[in-house]
């Protein structure tokens, strides 16, 4: 079995699929590595790393018989020059990587029209056995922690809060809006600066994992109902509730130095939280990061890529910031694609496909001629077969796949994958991490159903929000740091280990902000941080 890590082209992105550190456990499993020339330079990992670690650098033109392709970005997510790629793959060749199936359903039938079989790394189901391959989890950490660097940088105020004798600087007040995994990282690290922090979502279930970083949950008077689907994503409000939610958080947002959002629905465009006039009520020199600008945006004035000033405040609208710490982002990378590859191996070392094995099934867009998954061809607006130009996909003979490949079958089970069932394996495991979540089954179209019961009675004020200026910087210099920065240790094995450490040393955080607040009581002229 050989496999390639292919140079990335997309313009500005520093990332490769692959690290000099994953490769013997790949090597142990059967896989020759090849690596293209060049591919991780721009994450920190030179070829010669490559070499010592076991593998074959080489020019691209040595790639043809390569059985299997590693990227970062395959032509969905790199439509820029993700086509020159094609001249390598020809039918049968195996491609994983993100490809924005949902984003780029086209992308995905010009791989399938090749005999491409793609393996889109977004989809991977959200269940417990397939955490250490969850590549958007592994992502949206890195955006999280980015998007507050980017704000303080921007920010004309520091973020602790400082007494000193030339006077006392207040801290930076910060809003996180929307806490999945890049908000819980953006939380924990605006906190780890020292700003005062408060969050909101629609699924209330986060509200125990805002306070436990350290953050304000703000309560805003709104019927979330059943606002959150069965895999942990939130589903789509309808337009009357976003348009209450945004007059609602006005006011929060008006309060805050710097908004930093992140709110997403998986496959639709990100909701408008944050409109205009509301961004005209912040101070200037204000600044809001919008993780969302590349699927729409959550802040009106955001622009994807672009620096946008608005009546004095920043808007930033970043759509590859894990690129921009690409060492720690390719070392996360490389583990979920690793631990993906090692699930396609057989006891003989072949490489094998189980069609039946969800995280397989569930991944897989392209086989054989065929988009094969069904949310990505409903988005083409057309059969798989009209899709791919390949005749009857409900015939196994046809396209020669195995029958839990009928199209009916795969796409209920990789729409119940992907957007509505997490099934907890092992909740004992994995309880610590603030992701997991005990679930039912549920209809599969409920996570993109708006529901009308969600959209709640007005009224015009906020509540729950108390002043939270009592709310001090803390030392985290007292926090155990047992990150490897090395980058060798083996997180194919340990990741889910080194997330409950992360889990735990949040929690940590939480505790010492509380020593900090207490010993800042104690002796109010000490100089804080
Ligand atoms: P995401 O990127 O799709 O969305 C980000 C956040 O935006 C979510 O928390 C969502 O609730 C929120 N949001 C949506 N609409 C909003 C609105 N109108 N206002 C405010 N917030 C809004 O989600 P994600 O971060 O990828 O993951 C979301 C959840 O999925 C996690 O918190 C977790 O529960 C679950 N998850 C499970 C696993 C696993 O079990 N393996 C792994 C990762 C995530």
């Amino acid at each position: 079995m050989e496999v390639a890590v292919l140079k990335e082209t997309y313009p500005g992105e520093q990332r490769v699929a692959l690290i000099p550190a994953s490769i013997p456990k790949l090597e142990k499993s059967g896989f020759r590595v090849f690596v293209e020339t060049g591919a991780g330079d721009a994450a920190g990992f030179a070829d010669q790393l490559y070499v010592d670690a076991g593998a074959q650098v080489v020019d691209r033109s040595e790639l043809a018989n390569v059985d299997v392709f590693l990227q970062v970005r395959s032509l969905g997510a790199n439509t820029v020059e993700g086509r020159s790629d094609l001249d390598l793959l020809s039918q049968g060749k195996i491609v994983i990587g993100m490809c924005d199936p949902l984003g780029q359903p086209e992308s995905i039938a010009e791989m399938a029209s090749h005999g491409v079989t793609q393996f889109a790394l977004e989809m991977v189901p959200r269940i417990s056995r397939a955490q250490s391959m969850d590549v958007l989890s592994s992502m949206a950490t890195i955006a999280g922690y980015r998007a507050v660097l980017l704000a303080a940088v921007e920010l004309p105020q520091m973020f602790p809060m400082n007494m000193t004798a030339a006077g006392t600087l207040t801290p930076a007040q910060v809003f996180i809006i929307g806490a999945g995994v890049a908000g819980l990282q953006a939380i924990a690290t605006a906190r780890r600066l020292g700003a005062v922090v408060r969050a909101y979502d629609v699924r209330p279930a986060v509200k125990e994992q805002v306070e436990s970083l350290g953050a304000k949950f703000v309560e805003l008077d709104l019927d979330t109902g059943d606002a959150e689907d069965a895999g942990g994503y939130a589903k789509e409000m309808g337009d009357d509730f976003i348009s209450l939610q945004q007059q609602k958080m006005a006011e929060v947002v008006a309060e805050s130095d710097v908004v930093i959002t992140t709110a997403a629905i998986p496959g639709r465009e990100a909701p408008l939280l944050i409109t205009t006039e509301a961004v005209r009520g912040m101070k200037p020199g204000s600044v809001i990061v919008d993780l969302a600008a590349e699927r729409g945006g959550n802040s009106e004035p955001s622009r994807p890529d672009e620096r946008v000033i608005e009546s004095g405040v920043v808007v930033l609208g970043p759509t590859n910031l894990p690129s921009e710490i690409p060492n720690h982002a390719s070392q996360m990378y490389s583990n979920n694609v690793a631990r993906l590859l090692l699930e396609m191996v057989d006891e003989d070392q072949h490489l094998f496909l189980d069609l039946d094995d969800e995280i397989i099934n569930g991944t897989l867009v392209a086989h054989e001629g065929v988009v094969v998954n069904h949310r990505v061809s409903d988005l083409l607006d057309a059969t798989c077969e009209e899709v791919a130009g390949v005749a009857n996909v409900d015939s196994q003979e046809s396209v020669g796949v195995d029958d839990s490949l009928s199209s009916d079958k795969l796409g209920d089970e990789v729409t119940d994958h992907i957007s509505d069932s997490v099934d907890m394996e092992d909740d004992s495991t994995h309880d610590r991490l603030p992701h997991d979540h005990d679930i039912d089954d549920k209809e599969a179209d409920e996570s993109l159903t708006e529901d009308p019961s969600n959209v709640g009675e007005a009224e015009d004020s906020l509540r729950g929000i108390e002043d939270d200026d009592d709310v001090l910087p803390h030392d985290l210099s007292s926090v155990d740091d047992e990150n490897d920065d090395t980058g060798e240790q083996d997180l194919i094995e340990d990741g889910l280990e080194s997330d409950i450490e992360e889990s735990q040393k949040l929690e940590l955080m939480s505790d010492d902000l509380d020593d900090v607040e207490e010993s800042h009581e104690d002796d109010q002229d000490g100089l804080s941080l």
